[in-house]
């Protein structure tokens, strides 16, 4: 018999969540996540997707995961630490640590597990760590995991980043103290004040840690935010992940040797979860390949996002201050917002909207993530939805 606490449980705040429209229907793909998307037998745009670059479908690294198949079958057969660790998941780390400029590389299984592993890897419950009040929520999981004290300052407030730090350095209460941030911040399309921060740490001794995932492959030439501002030797933490531009899964830490040696000895998700598979290690070689040899995927990127945004801006919506492709569309109201995804939605155009308490109350989205692998004619057709939608709920003029 089941436990009647839990079906209580369950049955209330599931009700509560479907009473105040929170309750999140999951619409499942029929075709592959690339520029057009088959949902319920239609076809739309795909602006929610965060495969950057197109690479998910990229046949380059279809051919690459199916070989290594092929060589080493489905799984990888263990933990890295026992006899889980191929040539090839040393080769992607390698890879890895060229295309950061850092010295040595790790990869792990998603983007969230670097974040549970490699924060309390370093950080205990005698240090502090200031972490940005926007971070994603794998950052905050993993500060969380450290045990340290956890110190928030206000977004991307450097004036505020600076009180706290020198607050927690001559409070002489912790040992280490750590700086946390997304590198772009994936709600608003903002980049974070990397030169300030490092400017901070250095005067007060902190350890610094940039979590790229949506910076990699989109900023600096591909390689990221940290070599966007010249800062490769400056960063202690880059933080990646192989499941966003690169299209596969997984996620990476590229810093100094020492650093990643003591991860290979000390982050648990690397001793105690079974390595990512052949075929994800494969395709995220064959996608690094790809970006280090040519950056004609990321100017396609700029280029199709710079196009979107001038459409939309044109049309009169309000596109926030996004400095990278993430393209927000501001509504504001959460029941509007609401109502003009599933308009959008209906006219053939897949872009998610974004509220509270994702986002400040009064400020939802519609957000818009446009790819390399989307043609002018499908902005065109994205724009056109835009225009008809924003007109009929007097949104535009
Ligand atoms: C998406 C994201 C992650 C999670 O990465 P996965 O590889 O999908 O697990 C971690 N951090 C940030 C900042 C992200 O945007």
């Amino acid at each position: 018999m089941s436990s009647k606490q839990l079906g209580q449980f369950l049955n209330e705040n599931l009700e509560d969540l479907k009473v105040k429209g929170l309750y999140n229907v999951i619409d499942p793909l029929q075709s592959a996540n690339g520029p057009l998307i088959q949902i319920n037998g239609r076809e739309l745009v795909n602006l929610s997707s965060n495969n950057y670059l197109g690479l998910a479908t990229d046949d380059r690294l279809k051919k690459a995961a199916i070989e290594a198949v092929n060589t080493y079958g489905v799984g990888a057969g263990a933990v890295r630490t026992i006899n889980g660790t191929l040539e090839i998941h040393l080769e992607l780390e390698e890879k890895l640590a060229q295309f950061k400029k850092t010295e040595a590389a790790i990869a792990y299984q998603s983007g969230f597990n670097c974040n549970m592993a490699a924060i309390s890897a370093v950080m205990d419950k005698n240090d502090a760590i200031l972490s940005d009040e926007l971070n994603h929520a794998s950052i905050i999981d993993g500060c969380r995991l450290s045990r340290a004290t956890i110190i928030r300052f206000n977004h991307s407030d450097m004036v505020d980043l600076r009180t706290k730090a020198k607050e927690a350095r001559d409070s002489g209460k912790y040992n280490k103290i750590m700086v946390i941030t997304d590198g772009v911040f994936s709600m608003d399309g903002d980049i974070a004040k990397l030169p300030e921060i490092v400017e901070i740490a250095e005067e007060f001794d902190l350890i610094t840690y940039v979590d790229d995932a949506h910076g990699s492959g989109v900023l600096g030439d591909g390689a990221g935010t940290v070599k966007h501002f010249g800062l490769s030797d400056k960063i202690d933490f880059q933080i990646g992940t192989l499941s966003k531009a690169i299209g596969v899964v997984g996620g990476y830490v590229a810093g100094k040797r020492d650093l990643i040696d003591w991860l290979k000895v000390r982050s648990r998700p690397f001793l105690f979860s079974t390595s990512l598979t052949p075929a994800d290690v494969a395709a995220s070689i064959k996608a690094i390949e790809i970006l280090s040899e040519s950056t004609e995927l990321n100017q396609r990127l700029w280029e199709n996002a710079n196009y979107l945004k001038a459409g939309l801006e044109k049309l009169g919506f309000d596109i926030g201050d996004s400095e990278t492709p993430i393209t927000p569309c501001i509504i504001g109201d959460e029941v509007q917002t609401q109502k003009f995804s599933s308009r959008l939605n209906e006219e053939g155009v897949y872009a998610k909207s974004i509220v509270f308490p994702t986002v400040p109350r009064g400020t939802g989205r519609v957000r818009n993530m446009p790819s390399a692998a989307h043609t002018k004619e499908m902005l065109d057709r994205a724009l056109a939805v835009y225009e008809k939608v924003g007109k009929e709920m007097g949104i535009i003029q």
